[in-house]
């Protein structure tokens, strides 16, 4: 057992007031925690349970060789020792091959779609499905400040203001009841202090970044902020407090546009467009049993 440092209460007690902050969590919510055997994920899975909510985890083997093959190993063995249940889907399962495969299959229709963006559309898609059928009251992920303020960022320069509109402690603007809630506990919390509370209670997780993340349009994001920090110390923190300025603004201004969700007419899964993101990557989803 790993004695707590005050370091280590500290950064639980900045999660316990975050999820209050945000009300993100209600006394008989089921938790669902999607997790890679990442840092953030394997921290927040954590400290839930150790605060006492009813947790289980979730992790889609996206099938990255050696990389996802070692986090595999890694969240079995984390979720063995503190009695979590552990629910697997893999990609080959659900989609028939890896994600790299997928990712060429899509490359060679003539879209030019990174990793990320497929394996973010693919995995949300199925932490949904099976959030649904395990009946979790919500699904929580290891996003961190870092991560809202890289993407609010990247959505700026893309001129993306709806996207942005979908972020926050509660992402996304139109509830349906077929889409789980998601809640970011970590949303004020820095990479930097995840990874030495990772590193303090000696958790069994991979520091490497994902193989396939290497073209990521982030990786020039989160260096230029990185970069930007060493002179101006709070910019990620004052990134995000001007999202959540503003926020409740742009969500109505989207909701204006398009109040309703449709259900895909290939998969009758819940999607803002006649098809959703997944059917017109894959062409059709055929549901996990
Ligand atoms: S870094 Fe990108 S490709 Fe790798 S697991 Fe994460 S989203 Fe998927
Ligand atoms: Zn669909």
């Amino acid at each position: 057992m790993v004695l707590e440092s005050a370091f280590a209460r500290q950064f639980e007690k900045n999660i316990r007031n975050t999820i209050r902050k945000f009300d993100l969590i209600s006394v008989d919510d089921k938790l669902l925690v999607a997790v890679s055997g990442g840092k953030d994920s394997t921290a927040i899975l954590y400290v839930l349970k150790k605060l006492g909510y009813a947790v289980e985890a979730i992790t889609i083997d996206v099938l990255i060789g050696n990389y996802t093959k070692q986090n595999l190993k890694n969240i079995k063995e984390f979720c063995k020792e503190q009695d979590i249940k552990l629910h697997i889907v893999s990609f080959r399962e659900a989609y028939g091959s890896s994600l790299c495969h997928i990712v060429s299959l899509i490359k060679s229709k003539g879209w030019n779609l990174q990793s990320c963006t497929v394996c973010g559309v693919l995995r949300r898609y199925l932490v949904n499905f099976y959030a649904r059928k395990l009946k979790a009251g919500k699904v929580v992920t290891g996003h961190n400040l870092d991560d809202e303020a890289q993407t609010f960022m990247m959505n700026l320069f893309k001129n993306k203001k709806e996207m942005n509109a979908r972020l926050g402690p509660c992402p996304g603007i139109i509830r349906d009841s077929k889409f789980v809630p998601r809640i970011k506990p970590l949303y004020l919390t820095s990479e930097k202090d995840i990874e030495k509370y990772s590193k303090e209670m000696k958790f069994p997780v991979k520091y490497g970044r994902c193989p396939c993340a290497i073209d990521a349009y982030r990786n020039y994001i989160r260096n230029m902020l990185d970069n930007l920090e060493k002179d101006y110390p709070n910019i990620k923190q004052n990134i995000v407090k001007y999202l959540l300025n503003n926020l409740d603004q742009w969500k109505k201004e989207v909701l204006k546009q398009k109040g309703k969700l449709n259900a895909c007419k290939k998969c009758k899964e819940p999607s803002r467009s006649e098809v959703c993101r997944a059917c017109q990557l894959l062409g059709f989803v055929k549901k996990p049993n």
